[in-house]
């Protein structure tokens, strides 16, 4: 923390993107995320609503301008909308936005919409039912595109689709892909797979990169421009399609890695900081909440996560250690 209270690292960079797992819980088995069987925590160890809202307004009062909700699935808590309300009234935080898989999205979009929630990320590899399956081991393509119209009709406008590659797996579904979210006006992104599976399965083979989809794409769609990069923290290089018909994008952290820029922090559901999804280490924010810990203590908490952040992940270093947590425990 500097004397000006904001959350700036080591390497000079400053922290103004909150990622929030609001639980560990899925309707999905992602095979590059979850488990098949999965253990998840108790109830009574996720934060509440209220402890979420305390963290978010110490967390703005250090510079946290944007908060994203994830999980596991975000869906499944329980009245997410009021979560929503509470991080509204939250002083200082001017963007609120989600990640979902969309299976429970028909039934809750107006409510997020009325709740206040702004933006909306839809995670979608596959247009056919059977590679849905695959990848997600359960069945559901059905509602997540019942959850996508849902969400349209409910207002939200700029709706992102992520797509996971996966060298083998998702190919074939490049260009079906692209069609559909050109057709539909969603803005596509494509996100490399990293080494975050629960079942240790990753390897660097399986990495089909952004620039390989992107040459399918130029070659199967039509040419791609690149767009004018706006917000120099975020992730994803845009391009647009040279006929007008949209957008789309590469988060491509293995092959082009963006440490550099990174301005985010993440609080799983449990309640621990993390400064980074391949960290390590954790700083228990739950067990100061609920030790009577005033938000001087949250914030330094914060603060020591922030100054003890790594210059890079290093997945492409000898020394790489993933971290004991799989996705679906940290939030994506
Ligand atoms: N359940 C919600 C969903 O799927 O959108 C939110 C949580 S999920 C962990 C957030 C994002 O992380 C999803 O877009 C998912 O595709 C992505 N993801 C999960 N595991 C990944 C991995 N190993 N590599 C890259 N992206 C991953
Ligand atoms: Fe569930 Fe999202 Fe992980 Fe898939 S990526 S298993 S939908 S948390």
């Amino acid at each position: 923390m500097t004397a000006t209270g904001r959350l700036v690292d080591g390497f000079g960079r400053i922290h103004t993107d909150l990622r929030i797992s609001v639980t560990d819980r899925c309707n999905l088995r992602c095979t590059y995320c979850m488990p098949l069987e999965a253990i998840f925590k108790p109830r009574e160890e996720l934060l509440a609503f209220e402890e979420i809202a305390r963290v978010a307004a110490v967390a703005a009062g250090l510079g946290v301008r944007s908060i994203r909700l994830t999980g596991g699935e975000p869906l499944l808590r329980r009245d997410l909308p009021e979560l929503v309300r509470q991080l509204r009234r939250v002083d200082g935080i001017e963007e609120l936005s989600l990640t979902t898989n969309g299976l429970l999205l028909a039934e809750q979009a107006a409510d997020l919409r009325h709740a206040g929630l702004a933006r909306l990320n839809v995670s979608l590899d596959a247009l056919r039912a059977d590679v849905f399956e695959r990848i997600a081991r359960r069945q559901g393509l059905d509602r997540v595109l019942a959850g996508l119209a849902a969400a349209r009709q409910a207002g939200f406008e700029a709706i992102r689709i992520n797509a996971v590659s996966i060298r083998g797996l998702t190919e074939e579904e490049i260009v079906p892909l692209a069609a559909f979210c050109r057709r539909e006006g969603f803005h596509l992104r494509f996100i490399e797979f990293m080494p975050l599976d629960a079942e240790a399965s990753w390897s660097a083979a399986q990495v089909l990169s952004g620039a390989e989809v992107r040459r399918i794409l130029e070659r199967d769609v039509g040419p791609l421009l690149p767009e004018r990069q706006i917000d120099p923290g975020q992730p994803a290089v845009d391009y647009r399609w040279a006929d007008g018909a949209g957008r789309v994008g590469f988060i491509d952290p293995v092959t082009s890695p963006f440490c550099d820029r990174c301005d985010r922090l993440r609080l799983t559901a449990d309640g621990q900081f993390r400064n980074c999804l391949f960290s390590t280490t954790e700083w228990d924010v739950r067990a100061v909440l609920r030790g009577g810990g005033g938000d001087d203590e949250v914030a330094t908490l914060l603060a020591d996560c922030v100054a003890a952040k790594r210059a890079a992940h290093g997945i492409d270093t000898p020394g790489f250690e993933r971290p004991a947590r799989a996705m679906f425990q940290i939030g994506g």
